[in-house]
């Protein structure tokens, strides 16, 4: 076993998770009261990462990807092992004033009594495994469940979506943790795993649960996880009317590399439309 899965970090300010028996594998459900942070934080993260982060919560409230549940988060901008994401509340609420800072075994910095995600080890398992990412969503977004649960292949229908070319892998979080997990990703050991799934890809499906989205910036992770979802809505239709004819792999790479060029356009109105 990985030592750093045994650690159980406990500077969270308020619970921390299930404890990790051998191999990782969760073997109970208690819950901890948690002990004084334990590290210095990186020093204030650029304002405008900060206001993207805030404001791209506030897009996937509009845009359908979040409700009350699901979060973003960024890298920070002057430590690459820190990573930004607001405390335990709907997305569509957050401010700057929200926003806290996380090491990357979950643990926050600078608590102050807040409450915080559970699922914060998608997040931090993720960063310590794809240095390419700088922001993460992680959504329930209702089109995507069935792509989960069925094996019926979530794959890209149009331009839009050329980022799910390659693949879109699917977590089996029995695998993990067994079979009585809560479907939460809420230790280091599930977030490993699920980082493992994800693997090189840009999306990956969480059986029974929802999806991870990637992306190198805040913008392109956010359109990321709306255009899975409305690939999703788009490729379900298409199925009940006969076989859709699917973007090949050229395509799906030729549309993504256009689509990175043009999301500008999406997030400018997006942010017009969050700002009401
Ligand atoms: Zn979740």
């Amino acid at each position: 076993m990985n030592a750093r899965f045994g650690a159980n970090p406990c500077a969270c300010g308020g619970l921390r998770g299930p404890l990790l028996g051998r191999r990782g594998l969760m073997v109970g459900a208690a819950l901890l009261a948690c002990g004084p942070a334990r590290a210095q934080t990186a020093g204030p993260a650029n304002p405008a990462l900060v206001a993207d982060l805030v404001v791209a919560s506030h897009i996937l409230f509009n845009q359908g990807v979040v409700d009350a549940f699901g979060h973003i988060s960024a890298r920070h901008d002057r430590a690459p092992d820190r990573f930004l994401m607001s405390r335990s509340m709907a997305p569509g609420l957050v401010t700057a004033a929200d926003i806290m800072e996380f090491d990357l075994d979950g643990a926050a910095i600078d608590p102050r009594g807040r409450a915080i995600f559970l699922e914060r080890f998608i997040h931090a398992e993720i960063y310590r495994a794809r240095p390419d990412v700088t922001s993460v969503v992680h959504s329930h977004s209702p089109s995507v469940i069935p792509f989960g649960i069925t094996g019926v292949e979530l794959r890209p229908v149009y331009h839009m979506s050329g980022f799910l070319g390659g693949g879109v892998p699917v977590f089996e979080i029995r695998d993990a943790g067994g079979p009585a997990t809560n479907m939460l990703v809420s230790n280091a050991a599930l977030g490993h795993a699920l980082a493992a799934t994800l693997g090189p890809h840009r999306v990956a499906l969480m059986r029974g649960h929802g999806s991870v989205a990637v992306g190198a910036n805040i913008r392109q992770a956010t359109f990321r996880a709306v255009y899975t979802e409305l690939n999703a809505r788009m490729q379900a239709e298409a199925l009940r009317l006969g076989p859709p004819t699917y973007l090949n792999d050229a395509e799906a790479a030729a549309a993504n590399d256009t689509d990175d060029v043009l999301m500008g356009r999406a997030w400018e109105l997006w942010v017009r439309q969050a700002a009401g």
